[in-house]
C-alpha cells in the first residue's frame, strides 16, 4: 500500500460535484476508477469516458446524478450488465456497482455478486487501471490504490492486480489489452505476465472476433505499432490472429542468396507510415501489404528469390482476412485490397518515370493516389543509405510527374470525353459491341498520350476508330 495520496485537482468537472451529491443523497460511497484516473496522473489529457463504480446500485446512482442535472438527461441502461451510461455535451460516465467475480474452469462467464471496492478492484485487469479516486465530500480525491498501481505507472509496468494465470484465464481478452497498453502507453508487460500470456495463448479463441479487432485497431492506431505486433509474435497470440504476418517470418536462402524477413520488414513499414497518417485503413494496407508474399514465393538459380503476383494474392487474402476476423467488408476493405493491389506499381515505374506510365498510375489509383504514394515510401527500409536517398528521389520524382501531367491531363476524376450517347448519334447506331471498343479505345488513347484529354481531339479520333470499324457518320 502507498502513502496517502490525493487528486482532487483531477475531479474539476462539475459532474464530479453532481456525482457526489447523488452519492451523498443515496447514501452510497462511489468512487472514479480506472483509464480516467490512469490518464489524468500520465497527464495524458483528461479523458472523455469516466466509469464510476459504487458500493450499491450504479443504475440508481446514474438515475438520481440525471435529475440533479439541470436538463435532465437520459440515461441508458444496461440491465444485463447492471450498469448505466449517461451523456453530457462534453463527456461520457459509466456507472456500475461495485461487483465480486468469480470464474470456474468450464464457463466463460463469471458469477458475479456485489461487492466492496476491493472486490471491484480484484477483477480489474491491470493495477495500473484498478486505482481508485473517492467523489465523498469527506475524502474528495483520495487514491485508493490496493495493488500499488501508482508505483507501476511510475516504473511503467503492465502488472495484473491478481497472479497473472488467474487474470488473463479469467478473461483472455486481458492479454490483448496488455499488449494494447504497452504499445500506447510504451509500457513494458512485467515478465510473470508475459510468461502468463504465452502460457494461456490459446485461450483467446473464446474471445469475440470483434473485441480482438478493437485491440487490433488500437494498436495500429498506436505511434509505434511494432511494439504490439512483436509483442502478439513473442507470445504466440499472433498465429491465432494474424498467421497469414507469420507465414511472412524467416530467412531462407539457397545457394548464397537469401531474401529479406518479410515480417520484420513489415514491421518496420508499419511504424514508418504510421509517422505519416492516422488513416487506420492506410495504416492496414502497410500490415497487410506483402502477405501475398509466402505463398507466391519461389527460388530459380537464375534470379534468385522471387514472389511474382504477391500483390494479386495479396489482395484476394485480404477480403478473406478480413471475413474471418469479421471486419467489415465495405469500401474500407476494398480500399485495404486496392492499395495491396496496387502496392508495388510506383516502384516498378520509379526508376524509368514516363508520362504514360504515370497517366496510368493515377488513372488506376483514382482518389487513392496520395495514399499509395504514402504506402511506397513508406516501404523503403533499406539500411543502405546510398539506396535510400535515391529511393525517396525516385518518389519525388515521380510525385513531381504527377502534378505536371495532372496539370495538363486531368486523370485523376477522369470523365470519358466523350459518351457513349454521343457515339450512338454520331454513327446513328443502338447500344452495341462497338461504343465499348471506341471508348476504350479513347481511353487508351489518352491515357498512352496519343491525343490530349480534349473533346476536340476526342471526337476525330471517335471519327477515325468508327471508320475502322465499318461505321460511318450520319449525315
Ligand atoms: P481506454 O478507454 O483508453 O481504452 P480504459 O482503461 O478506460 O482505456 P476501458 O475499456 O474503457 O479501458 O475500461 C475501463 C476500465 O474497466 C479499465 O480501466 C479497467 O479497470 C476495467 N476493464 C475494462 N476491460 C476489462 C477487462 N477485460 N478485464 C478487467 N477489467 C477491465
Ligand atoms: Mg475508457
Amino acid at each position: 500500500m502507498s502513502e496517502a495520496k490525493n487528486y482532487k485537482e483531477a475531479l474539476q468537472h462539475p459532474i464530479f460535484n453532481t456525482i457526489s451529491k447523488a452519492s451523498a443523497q443515496l447514501n452510497l460511497k462511489s468512487y472514479v476508477i480506472g483509464g480516467f484516473v490512469r490518464d489524468y496522473i500520465l497527464q495524458r489529457g483528461t479523458a472523455k469516458d469516466i466509469d464510476v463504480v459504487t458500493i450499491g446500485s450504479g443504475i440508481e446512482l446514474a438515475q438520481e446524478v440525471a435529475k440533479l442535472l439541470p436538463n435532465h438527461p437520459k440515461i441508458q441502461v444496461f440491465k444485463t450488465y447492471g450498469t448505466a451510461m449517461l451523456k453530457t455535451s462534453d463527456i461520457e460516465v459509466e456507472f456500475v456497482g461495485a461487483r465480486k467475480e468469480s470464474y470456474s474452469e468450464d464457463s466463460r462467464n463469471p458469477v458475479v455478486e456485489n461487492g466492496t471496492l476491493e472486490d471491484d478492484q480484484n477483477r480489474r485487469d491491470f493495477t495500473i487501471n484498478a486505482l481508485a479516486l473517492s467523489i465523498a465530500k469527506e475524502s474528495y480525491g483520495d487514491l485508493l490504490d490496493p495493488f500499488d498501481g501508482i508505483n507501476d505507472l511510475r516504473s511503467k509496468i503492465i502488472r495484473t492486480p491478481l497472479g497473472p494465470d488467474i487474470t488473463y484465464s479469467d478473461d483472455p481478452l486481458r492479454m490483448m489489452r496488455a499488449i494494447r497498453f504497452a504499445t500506447q502507453l510504451g509500457f513494458k508487460i512485467e515478465n510473470e505476465s508475459l510468461k502468463a500470456i504465452t502460457r494461456n495463448k490459446e485461450r483467446i479463441k473464446i474471445i469475440s472476433k470483434e473485441r480482438i479487432v478493437d485491440e487490433l485497431n488500437k494498436i495500429l492506431s498506436s505511434d509505434q505499432p511494432s511494439i504490439g505486433f512483436k509483442l502478439l509474435e513473442k507470445t504466440g497470440l499472433l498465429n491465432f490472429i494474424l498467421p497469414e504476418l507469420i507465414a511472412l517470418k524467416g530467412i531462407d536462402e539457397i545457394e548464397g542468396q537469401r531474401h529479406k524477413d518479410n515480417f520484420y520488414h513489415t514491421l518496420e513499414v508499419v511504424d514508418n507510415i504510421s509517422e505519416n497518417t492516422d488513416d487506420l485503413w492506410l495504416r492496414w494496407a502497410a500490415l497487410l501489404h506483402d502477405i501475398g508474399k509466402a505463398p507466391t514465393k519461389k527460388f530459380s538459380k537464375k534470379v534468385g528469390w522471387t514472389f511474382h503476383g504477391h500483390e494479386f494474392v495479396g489482395s484476394k487474402m485480404v477480403y478473406k482476412l478480413f471475413k474471418r476476423l469479421k471486419m467489415p467488408l465495405n469500401e474500407k476493405m476494398k480500399f485495404v485490397q486496392k492499395m495491396v493491389l496496387m502496392s508495388s506499381r510506383p516502384i516498378v515505374i520509379a526508376s524509368d518515370v514516363t508520362d504514360s506510365a504515370v497517366r496510368r498510375l493515377v488513372f488506376d489509383a483514382g482518389d487513392y493516389i496520395d495514399e499509395l504514394m504514402t504506402l511506397c515510401e513508406a516501404d523503403i527500409t533499406t539500411k543502405n543509405p546510398k539506396k535510400f536517398k535515391k529511393y525517396h528521389h525516385n518518389f519525388k520524382v515521380v510525385r513531381q510527374k504527377m502534378i505536371e501531367v495532372e496539370e495538363r491531363d486531368h486523370i485523376r476524376n477522369f470523365q470519358p470525353p466523350i459518351t457513349g450517347e454521343e457515339i450512338m448519334k454520331t454513327f446513328n447506331i443502338k447500344p452495341s459491341r462497338e461504343i465499348g471498343i471506341i471508348k476504350e479505345a479513347i481511353k487508351e488513347a489518352i491515357l498512352e498520350g496519343e491525343i490530349p484529354n480534349e473533346y476536340e481531339a476526342a471526337y476525330q479520333f471517335m471519327i477515325r476508330k468508327g471508320n475502322e470499324l465499318g461505321l460511318v457518320v450520319r449525315s
